[in-house]
């Protein structure tokens, strides 16, 4: 172990100092075209009339400093972003800048710092530690998209929490301020993907019971707007709270045990399962606590340190079992959308919860 962060250390140290050498190698061959380029891009001066030869040279010179420094400035921006975004390694955990660090458990394969929305987007295409998260939310904000396009856009709001999620695993390493920013957007979305997905089930399941209906929505939507709400404070994303926040989730998703007894009792077990398709939401629910769990408890990387820095960390089994829940909600809700509105599902006064 100390091995492994001495040796850390030492590689985290030493890319700097190569990288300069390069910087310099490359601004020395960059200079003769600096300054082919600085003369090309000058525009002719207009054509004068009569003026002597000291008075036109000292005009050319006037015009061409300020523009020879323009276009060298220009370069040399062009050139650093060339090298910052093209030549960046990933680094070890020990090295990263107190913002990014979040999983100890990951101990190689982190990108570094990258001030740059340009850069952050482009190491969508590299192997790193947030690689696995990344994707696994990209497609599955696609999916749910074509899902949307298939299904004529029923109102979903499904595809929203993947795409904040994306989002801010994308941009995460930029810089503290907009790590904080994007992570505070990312438990929005899971608040927001988690009361959206209550809507249409308690809307559909007690679509012959007004009352309760009411209670449980403004219920769902005072939780998932406190989740909200305390999602926006500071500490909520800090690693110290990894429990808190899964709690917060958890305690949101097990709102929903209320609503499924009243069900279950009020109708009987077998329409529970048949129209109520609560196979499938109990399904689903057994997939949002696992995820949660391992989220939370950092599964299976606390067993095997260094093992699963890139795939099957905790927060990416975490993003394959969210957006196949989801799926699995969709599925379900489509179900008792279509006997609600199909000839047994309408509302008669015995049917009445
Ligand atoms: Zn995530």
């Amino acid at each position: 172990m100390s091995s492994h962060k001495a040796s850390a250390v030492a590689q985290g140290s030493g890319a700097p100092a190569s990288n300069r050498e390069t910087d310099t190698l490359e601004l020395a061959e960059l200079g003769p075209l600096l300054e082919e380029k600085g003369k090309e891009g000058l525009p002719t001066p207009p054509p004068k009339l009569k003026k002597s030869k000291p008075e036109e040279e000292e005009e050319v010179r006037v015009l061409t400093l300020p523009l020879q420094a323009h276009h060298a400035m220009e370069k040399m921006e062009e050139f650093v972003y060339k090298v910052w975004e093209g030549r960046w390694r990933v680094i070890p955990y020990d090295v990263l800048p107190d913002w990014l660090k979040d999983n100890d458990y990951l101990l190689h394969g982190h990108r570094p710092p990258m001030p740059s929305f340009r850069a952050c987007f482009k190491s969508i295409f590299r192997i790193h530690t947030e690689t696995g998260n990344i994707w696994t939310h990209l497609l599955g904000f696609v999916l749910f998209l074509c899902l949307g396009i298939l299904t004529v856009l029923r109102p979903n709001m499904y595809f929203m929490a993947p795409l904040f999620s994306w989002f801010f695993h994308t941009v995460y390493c930029h810089s503290e301020k907009v790590s904080r920013t994007f992570s505070k957007l990312d438990c929005s979305g899971i608040a927001l993907l988690i009361m959206g997905s209550f809507v249409p089930w308690l809307y559909y399941s007690f679509y012959c019971s007004p009352q309760p209906r009411l209670i449980y929505l403004t219920v769902v939507c005072v939780l998932g707007t406190s989740a909200i709400i305390v999602a926006q404070w500071d500490w909520f994303a800090t690693p110290k709270h990894r429990q808190t926040r899964a709690g917060v989730f958890l305690g949101l998703g097990l709102s929903g045990v209320v609503p499924t007894m009243h069900f279950i009792i009020a109708e009987d077990f077998v329409k529970a399962i048949t129209m109520g398709q609560m196979g499938w939401f109990s399904l689903m629910a057994v997939m949002y606590i696992t995820g949660a769990g391992l989220y939370a408890a950092r599964i299976p990387e606390r067993f095997f340190p260094g093992k699963f820095d890139i795939w099957f960390q905790s927060h990416q089994i975490f993003h394959v079992l969210v957006v196949a829940a989801a799926f699995i909600h969709f599925y379900g809700v489509s179900n008792l959308q279509e006997f609600r509105y199909g000839l047994e599902g309408g509302c008669t006064d015995d049917s009445l919860l």
